[in-house]
């Protein structure tokens, strides 16, 4: 007998109405599967936890053309800082823009809606079991839904819930300053205050933008608030923020049995910016085609390995370079990042400005730095490890 707290069958169940979960909930629900979204936040989009950065060539593959209020901000270069040096790349050929993630995911979430997915808010998915061939999800307040497979997309929590260490802390401002160039995005190595990653300046506009730290062990709330010191008054905090962010690369495998997994939850997030919206999209869409294909043919699971099989072809190698470069940049100190900037030349810099791919870095990074004194340093901070490196190096 059902209960009334029971509901009818889906196809498909996905956990997270964010980017990775709301591109699978369309792709599944375009190829006529009954999918149902649940997202524990009250609205899509809400609490945006996101620099929002991502190439027009990205969103071209993800099928968004956004509107223009989803489009906040056009890049054109970026500033890389260490402590005592910078230098300025022209990202003009990369057609880098800054989203507002809250309209951004509302438009993913009306497409898919157009295609027949349904979406409920404020659904907070408490548990998951597996019984009869069926998934039983419950909801707080005691809802069940049932569904034949499951998506998780529920974020970096997911990674968290299975134990996994390593996450990162993360913090991200929106502020109003009058030092927050409209075309420029900054980027700022420190290895003492931020280690293993940096901190950024995302311009939203001239005189605004977010402002975000990262890095291991680190508490985001007093370095934000030293970073905005030292850029001195006045300025305006409008928003805060504080997430925590993956850098450690993909976890495979990417489903079991009817389980899929998606997004940040699967860790496909750039392990060198921890940038997602174009890589677990994808991760979204290949899920979804997946799954639509082993449903319509009644042959569960079949096709869910070319989900896999599709998201490494795309994006597996890419992530090991970024992978290994992070590892050089994370043992330099910062004499040592000092060295390596003043160092880089001009036609380096041009080349990287002219040839520059946002969405595959890998290769910029690599010129950057592929220099005798990095290679040097390289050798100092790593010793042993060093050979492998070299030759895993030589094959970016
Ligand atoms: C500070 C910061 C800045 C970033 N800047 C960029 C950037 O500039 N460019 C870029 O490409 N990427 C950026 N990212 C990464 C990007 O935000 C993520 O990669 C992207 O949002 C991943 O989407 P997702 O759908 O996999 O997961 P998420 O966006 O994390 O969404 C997970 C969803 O699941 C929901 N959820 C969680 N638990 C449950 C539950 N139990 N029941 C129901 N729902 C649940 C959450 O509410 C959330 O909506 C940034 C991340 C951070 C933290």
């Amino acid at each position: 007998m059902t209960t009334s707290l029971e509901h009818s069958s889906f196809d498909a169940i996905v956990g997270g109405g964010s980017v990775s979960g709301l591109f699978a909930a369309r792709e599944m629900a375009s190829k006529g599967m009954r999918v149902l979204v649940l997202e524990e936040d009250h609205e899509i989009g809400t609490p945006e936890h996101c620099g929002g950065v991502v190439s027009q060539t990205g969103l071209e593959s993800l099928g968004i053309i956004p509107r223009m209020k989803t489009v906040d901000n056009e890049i054109k270069s970026a500033v890389i800082k260490t402590r005592n040096k910078s230098f300025k790349i022209d990202s003009t050929n990369q057609r880098v823009i800054v989203i507002d993630r809250r309209s951004f995911d509302k438009e993913i979430a009306f497409q898919a809606q157009e295609h027949g997915a349904e979406i409920n808010t404020r659904s907070s998915i408490t548990s998951i079991a597996f019984e009869h061939d069926l998934f039983k999800i419950r909801v707080k307040g005691g809802e069940i839904y049932k569904s034949k497979y499951f998506v998780d997309a529920r974020g970096v929590g997911s990674l968290v819930n299975k134990g996994m260490r390593n996450i990162i802390p993360s913090g991200q401002y929106e502020v109003y300053a009058p030092w927050i160039v409209k075309d420029t995005i900054e980027v700022i190595f420190d290895a003492d205050l931020y280690p293993g990653f940096f901190a950024w300046v995302i311009p939203t506009g001239e005189g605004k933008g977010k402002v975000g730290v990262a890095g291991k062990n680190i508490n985001p709330y007093i370095l934000l608030e030293s970073f905005l010191n030292s850029r001195g008054r006045p300025y305006s905090i409008i928003r805060k923020i504080y997430a925590p962010i993956w850098i450690n690369g993909y976890v495979k495998p990417f489903f079991k049995g009817k389980n899929v997994i998606v997004g940040d939850a699967a860790g496909q997030t750039k392990p060198t910016t921890a940038g997602g919206i174009y890589t677990g999209g994808m991760g979204g869409i290949f899920a979804g085609r997946a799954i639509a294909l082993s449903h319509g043919e009644g042959k569960e699971g079949k096709y869910l390995n070319e989900y896999e099989e599709n998201w490494l072809f795309k994006f597996g190698k890419e992530f090991d370079r970024l992978l290994l470069l992070r590892k050089v940049l994370e043992r330099l100190d910062n004499k040592s990042l000092d060295k390596i900037f003043s160092e880089v030349s001009n036609s380096t810099l041009d080349n990287i400005s002219e040839t520059g791919d946002f969405d595959f870095h890998s290769f910029s990074l690599k010129q950057f730095l592929n220099t005798k004194t990095t290679l040097n340093l390289i050798y100092t901070f790593m010793g042993n490890e060093y050979r492998k490196l070299i030759k895993d190096l030589s094959k970016i």
